[in-house]
């Protein structure tokens, strides 16, 4: 008799609406949908511990989407959005040097003049508390685990993971049964690489046409400096050093609120030497003549991880699927020029949820919401991706010097001629297929932490607030249990060690000198909710699923 059939069934509840992820995309839905119609009944599941809690991002915001949502929140005292961006720099470092790239020379859509340095944690939690101030219900530390199909194919609702099931995966002391949650429309809006989405994609074959997504990880911390290196509102974009041939990315450093400096540096996944590790780029950039004194005398307060989508216009599915759609970074809607994917977040929820609610009017229900599908593209959203379409393509092509230079010329000739020589062009391999075997790359050596300026894994982590109850099947997992040491050990270093950027592969000998059998040891107790491995697993062996609901970091305001 399998599991399943032995658990107590299901409670459940019907909605209109149910939303899977509260963050910008799905409280922007919540919000939009509520302010049309006060009787659609809308719930809203999260698997961070609270509004939040697993939220990261840069943030400078452009106000676009805001300004749709909540005409009123730049004179909302509670809302935390309040340091304008008043300089605005961009960079190419040498090992020693930086080289300002004049601001007349960026094109225009670059430009930061207007914008807002935030916390995107913050805004959320605003944005949490007006959506329940319209009688939205919000469900945090319930991870959505499984989508519910009627007899259709089409998605009718969710259903929340079991929680109390221990490592073997049988009940324990405190189990409870997770929930149903049935819906006339199912928004998935669980950011990059969701997990839900990932199988309604796969299912639908929503990306059967379009070219396939494209990720960077990105890094960040946050820091509280002395006032005589702080200047409220300054933003620096860098490009170049620490990274070499064959990989590509950059940072981004913001100064807002009270002495906060937000710091990051986003790696593209589509970097070729195995022996890269993301983290320790970025604990080395932190160390640039350029940036170093920004930190001397501070505190570092915060650390944390995630991916970013980075295909953009090529690479965004078809954004429905019976029953259901797919909203903000679930869809990939980040302009990685602009590192920018908030805005779009909020107005692809509002869109959404002008579409459903067009169609709960007209009777309809568990059907496509084809109009939202055929609007996007030329939409804010559509001509915010358009016209960046290049850039990406042109960096993996011709390496980061000529390939940002031509993509900043097709930026131009985009905003000035509304067209490119290249045309669209198509992104490379996928990320998993990028890594280049152990014998044909040169090592990289790190520099050891000197726990002031630059640090180690387990430090960070601890920064990030991550808990996850230890006795639950782990939710890193393997299709084939062999291939770490088999496969990928020999061929690339057993990659994981070096792109999780919380420590949680390792592989293990018996003694120090690496004697014995090499094992894989997964600690995902560790795992910040990146989905990096879900990515760039040479083999697409690892599979990230929700843990129990509630587990996973509790950022403070990342
Ligand atoms: C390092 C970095 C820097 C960035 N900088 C900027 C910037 O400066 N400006 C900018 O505009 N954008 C920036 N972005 C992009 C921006 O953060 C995203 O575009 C934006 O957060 C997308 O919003 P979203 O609502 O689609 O997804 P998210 O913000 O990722 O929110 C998704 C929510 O869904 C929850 N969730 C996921 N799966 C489930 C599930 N199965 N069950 C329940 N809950 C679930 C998650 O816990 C999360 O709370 C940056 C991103 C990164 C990684
Ligand atoms: S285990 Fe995977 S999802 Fe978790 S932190 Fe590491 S790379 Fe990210």
């Amino acid at each position: 008799m399998s599991q399943e059939s032995i658990l107590p069934p299901r409670e459940s509840m019907h909605y209109d609406v149910v939303i899977v992820g509260a963050g910008p995309a799905g409280l922007a839905a919540a919000i939009r949908l509520k302010s049309l119609n006060s009787d659609i009944s809308v719930v809203v599941v999260e698997k961070g511990s609270t509004i939040g809690a697993h939220i990261l991002s840069g943030a400078v915001i452009d106000p676009i989407g805001l300004d749709q949502l909540a005409p009123d929140w730049r004179s909302d005292p509670e809302c935390p959005l309040k340091t304008r961006v008043a300089t605005d720099q961009f960079y190419y470092l040498t090992k020693t040097r930086g080289v300002r790239l004049p601001n007349w020379a960026m094109p225009r859509l670059m430009s930061n003049h207007g914008n807002f340095i935030g916390s995107l944690g913050g805004i959320v939690r605003w944005l949490g508390a007006r959506a329940e101030a319209l009688g939205v219900e919000i469900y945090a530390g319930f991870a959505a685990t499984e989508l519910l199909y009627g007899d259709k194919r089409e998605v009718v609702g969710i259903a929340t993971g079991d929680m109390g099931v221990g490592r073997d995966g049988h009940p324990k002391t405190g189990f409870t049964r997770g929930m149903e949650l049935f819906g006339k429309y199912i928004l998935l809006a669980e950011g990059a690489r969701g997990s839900l989405s990932k199988r309604a994609i796969a299912r639908y074959g929503l990306d059967s046409v379009s070219g396939q997504q494209k990720y960077g990880i990105g890094l960040k911390e946050l820091w509280q400096v002395s006032d005589n290196v702080f200047s409220s509102g300054l933003v620096q974009h860098t490009f170049g050093w620490p990274l070499s041939k064959g990989a590509s990315g950059g940072s981004f450093l913001y100064h807002y609120g009270d002495r906060l400096v937000s710091v990051g540096f986003v790696v593209h996944l589509n970097y070729e030497n195995p022996t890269l590790s993301p983290f320790d780029e970025f604990q080395r950039f932190k160390t640039h003549p350029l940036v170093r004194d920004t930190f001397v005398g501070g505190k570092r307060i915060a650390y944390g991880a995630r991916v970013i989508a980075s295909g953009g216009w090529q690479s965004a599915p078809k954004l429905v699927f019976p029953g259901g759609a797919l909203i903000g970074c679930s869809a990939g809607f980040v302009n990685l020029a602009r590192i920018k994917g908030s805005h779009n977040a909020i107005l692809s929820g509002i869109l959404a949820a002008e579409k459903a609610c067009q169609a709960l009017a007209e009777g309809r229900t568990n059907d496509e919401l084809n109009d939202y599908e055929s609007s996007w593209r030329d939409s804010v959203i559509g001509r915010d991706l358009y016209n960046v379409r290049n850039v990406k393509p042109l960096w993996s092509r011709f390496g980061l010097v000529p390939g940002v230079g031509l993509g900043g010329l097709d930026m131009w000739t985009n905003e000035l001629f509304k067209s490119s020589i290249f045309g669209t062009l198509k992104h490379g391999k996928p990320d998993s297929d990028t890594l280049r075997p152990l014998s044909e790359v040169t090592p990289i050596v790190y520099p050891k932490p000197d726990s002031v300026l630059t640090f180690d894994k387990p430090s960070s982590v601890y920064l990030s607030n991550t808990n996850h109850e230890e006795d639950q099947p782990i939710h890193l997992r393997l299709h084939d249990p062999d291939i770490p040491i088999r496969d990928n050990l020999p061929r690339f270093g057993e990659p994981s060690r070096l792109y999780c950027p919380a420590g949680v592969y390792e592989v293990v000998y018996a003694n120090a000198a690496g004697d014995g059998d090499p094992r894989f040891v997964i600690n995902a107790q560790n795992c910040v909710h990146c989905k990096t491995c879900d990515i760039k697993d040479p083999a697409k062996n690892i599979e990230w699923v929700p843990p129990e609901g509630g587990g996973g970091p509790n950022y403070p305001d990342m």
